[in-house]
This record gives structure tokens, C-alpha cells and sequence, in this order.
């Protein structure tokens, strides 16, 4: 089920298909719908129905029905193919969203083909409560490796991002120094869930050092893009493409952990929303910009507006996200005991949107 979220050990599948979740692996294989068949739903008047692709004809025999389906059916496909175009242009142009009702995911004209499961899907559980869903999976690919990069600040990450998107990564996520720290802070916790004692799980971290040392400093964020392969020449191929991306990049240094290193890297993304929930010097992270998306290819202009904007109003903000998806978890820290400071989330949201927006990206991914 490759659409699992960085939640993971906490989500159910009802969760999992009504918040439409995404996760480290969508920029190859999609969000939760795109894996859905159908799904078995309780609806409001107390009865249980199955929703999922049907034809045209199947759809007009739906219609007919003189019951609650027929009306839930006979009034969407009505909302639908009378304002066809105008909803297939508000789908947003990104690989992940999770605002609103996906409307242009129901009806298909073309292909004579009606899917109410997909208005389900992401929809929060307002329009029905979910009893079973019958999904797709796919097969592990035989190979896999992880390369990480880390940079001393992160001004070229768009570049960096795009660069690497060419290599085709099968994951391409990032955090910032943060969410290390916390990491090094909570370290004991983190090698508990991950099943291992603390001085072995801490050694670990031996190579990070050695590079930290070169890099004066504790790296700004971590770049993980994983490869992963049938055919493991493919992977080798694609790995050996990327120590010329990194040299084209100042401050940037590559490292392949051995196979099986990597699983410290993705405790620690996977970790990256919860410990940054933390109190961080005193300040606590304000989650209220955290999810935009746009694609990839807009990056360069948006992340540096959107940082600039969070300067201007004088606030450190934290940096995690599945960066090949164009979707950043942007928190700022704040101190909201001070009403000058709460003043400042509404007007930082309507200037990150409206560029968000302008983009044609989504102010919620996932
Ligand atoms: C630390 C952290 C990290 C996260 N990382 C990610 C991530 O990487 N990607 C991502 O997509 N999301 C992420 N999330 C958000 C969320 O955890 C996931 O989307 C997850 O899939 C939701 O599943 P859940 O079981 O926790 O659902 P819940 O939070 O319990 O529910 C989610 C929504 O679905 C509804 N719902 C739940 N069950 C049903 C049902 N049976 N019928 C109808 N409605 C139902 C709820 O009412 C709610 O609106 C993260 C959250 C946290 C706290």
C-alpha cells in the first residue's frame, strides 16, 4: 500500500481513504485514491450502499431507482455534467490535494464512466461513514537504496529538487536541522520504536558526524531520494548520476548509507511532525501554512516567497516535507501568548495562498 502516510502507525484505512492521505512514496505511485476500487459506505439515511466505477447504462439505471440512492445519484450526475468544464478546470495542477470535494474525479464523459467512490475519498467523513473499502496494491520493486544530501542552507533546495526529479527517485523527501536536533533530543524514544538500544542506534550516526565536521556545522536540511528498482543496474544507474548533481552545488554533500542504514533517515522524517509539535527555544510550532503544494517546477519561485513573507514578519520557521511532490511542511515557531503574534496568521495565510493559488497549487496536500 504505497500511499501510507508518515503517520502511519497511528492511521486506519477509513482515515486513510476519507482524508485521501499521501505519503513518501506518492511522487511514484499517487494518494489513496488512486488505489481505491470501491468502497462501502453508510449514508444518511442509516443504510449501507457500495460505490465505485460504473458505466453510463449502469448509471442510468441508478437513476431511475425510486430511493435514496437514486437521489444521491440523480442529483451529483445533474451538479456534474451541467457544470462539467467549470469543475474539471478547478482540479488543481498538482500531483496532491487534499482541499475540498474532488469533483472532477466522478464523472468522465469521455470514457462514459461515473465514480462516486472518488467523491468520498478525502471528503472527511461529512458525506458518509465508511464500513469497508476494497483497494488496489502493488508489488515491492526488488531493489532499493537510499542516497541523502545534505545542504548547508537551503536557498538552491528548489534547484536541487528539480535536478533530482530527473534521476527518477521512486522518494524524494526532505527535513531541516530542527527536526535533528529533536531527533538527537528524543534520541532514546526514537531507538526504542525502532526496536534497537540506544549505543548502537546512536552510533549510527558516526558518518553524519564526520560530514557535520567537514561541513562546520550541523546541515540546514537532509535531501533523502530513494532508489528503488527491479532491475538493479537501473538503481545502480540512476546512483551514479548523482554525485555530479550534488558537485554542481555549493555546500552540498552526497552520502549512500549502506543498504539497510537508511531506516534512521526515515525515523527521522517520518518522525519530523510530531517532534517539531515540540517546544523548540521556547517557541511552539504554529501548523497553519503546513501543507502547501505546487508542482515541482514552481518551486524556485514559490518556496523563496513564501520564506521571505515568514521573514518579514520576523518568524524562524521549520522545513520538512516530500519535496519531489512540491509539498512542504512549512511551521513557523511562534510564541502564541502574545496577541501581536496571533495577529500575524491571518494575514501570513491570505499572502501564502493567494501565490499558492496563483500557481495553481493546493493549500492542502494530504
Ligand atoms: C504526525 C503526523 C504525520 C502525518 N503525516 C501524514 C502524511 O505523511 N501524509 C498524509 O496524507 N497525512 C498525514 N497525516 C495526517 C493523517 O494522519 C493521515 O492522513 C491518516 O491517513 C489519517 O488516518 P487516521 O486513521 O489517523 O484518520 P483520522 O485522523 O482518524 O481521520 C481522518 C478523517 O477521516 C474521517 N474518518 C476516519 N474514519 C472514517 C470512517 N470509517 N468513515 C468516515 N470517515 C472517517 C475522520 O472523521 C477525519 O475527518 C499526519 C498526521 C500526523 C499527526
Amino acid at each position: 500500500m504505497p500511499t501510507y502516510p508518515a503517520s502511519k502507525s497511528i492511521a486506519a484505512i477509513g482515515g486513510m481513504v476519507m482524508n485521501n492521505c499521501g505519503g513518501e512514496k506518492t511522487l511514484r505511485y499517487g494518494q489513496m485514491r488512486d488505489f481505491v476500487n470501491e468502497i462501502d459506505v453508510v449514508l444518511a439515511d442509516g443504510n449501507e450502499y457500495t460505490f465505485g466505477p460504473i458505466s453510463k447504462e449502469q448509471l442510468e439505471a441508478k437513476m431511475e431507482q425510486d430511493n435514496f440512492e437514486g437521489e444521491v445519484y440523480r442529483k451529483t450526475f445533474k451538479l456534474l455534467d451541467e457544470n462539467y468544464d467549470l469543475v474539471k478546470q478547478a482540479k488543481p495542477r498538482t500531483s496532491k490535494n487534499s482541499a475540498g470535494y474532488a469533483l472532477w474525479e466522478v464523472w468522465d464523459k469521455e470514457e462514459g464512466v461515473f465514480d462516486l467512490s472518488q467523491l468520498f475519498v478525502g471528503s472527511q467523513g461529512t458525506l458518509g461513514i465508511l464500513t469497508d473499502a476494497r483497494v488496489r496494491l502493488v508489488k515491492q520493486p526488488k531493489h532499493r537504496r537510499l542516497a541523502t544530501l545534505f545542504m548547508k542552507d537551503w536557498d538552491k533546495l528548489p534547484e536541487l529538487v528539480n535536478d533530482l526529479l530527473e534521476v527518477e527517485p521512486e522518494s524524494l523527501e526532505t527535513f531541516d536541522d530542527e527536526t535533528m536536533k529533536l531527533g538527537l533530543r528524543f534520541m532514546p524514544q526514537i531507538a526504542q520504536e525502532a526496536g534497537e538500544n540506544l549505543l548502537s542506534f546512536a552510533s549510527q550516526f558516526t558518518p553524519e558526524l564526520k560530514i557535520g565536521m567537514k561541513m562546520m556545522g550541523m546541515p540546514k536540511l537532509v535531501v533523502m531520494a530513494e532508489f528503488a528498482e527491479d532491475d538493479e543496474d537501473v538503481m545502480n544507474e540512476k546512483l551514479n548520476k548523482l554525485p555530479s548533481i550534488a558537485d554542481a552545488y555549493d555546500g552540498v554533500y552526497l552520502r549512500i548509507p549502506k543498504e539497510g542504514e537508511g531506516e534512521k533517515y526515515w525515523t527521522m522524517r517520518r518522525k519530523s511532525f510530531s517532534l517539531l509539535r515540540e517546544s523548540v527555544g521556547g517557541k511552539r510550532t504554529a501548523p497553519f501554512i503546513d501543507d502547501i503544494c505546487v508542482q515541482p517546477k514552481d518551486l524556485p519561485d514559490v518556496l523563496p516567497k513564501v520564506l521571505e513573507i515568514l521573514e518579514d514578519e520576523d518568524i524562524d520557521v521549520t522545513l520538512a516535507g516530500h519535496a519531489g511532490s512540491g509539498n512542504f511542511h512549512i511551521i513557523p515557531l511562534m510564541d502564541l501568548t502574545k496577541e501581536e503574534e496571533k495577529e500575524k496568521i491571518p494575514r501570513i495565510s491570505k499572502k501564502v495562498y493567494k501565490i499558492i493559488i496563483e500557481h495553481g497549487g493546493t493549500i492542502t496536500a494530504e
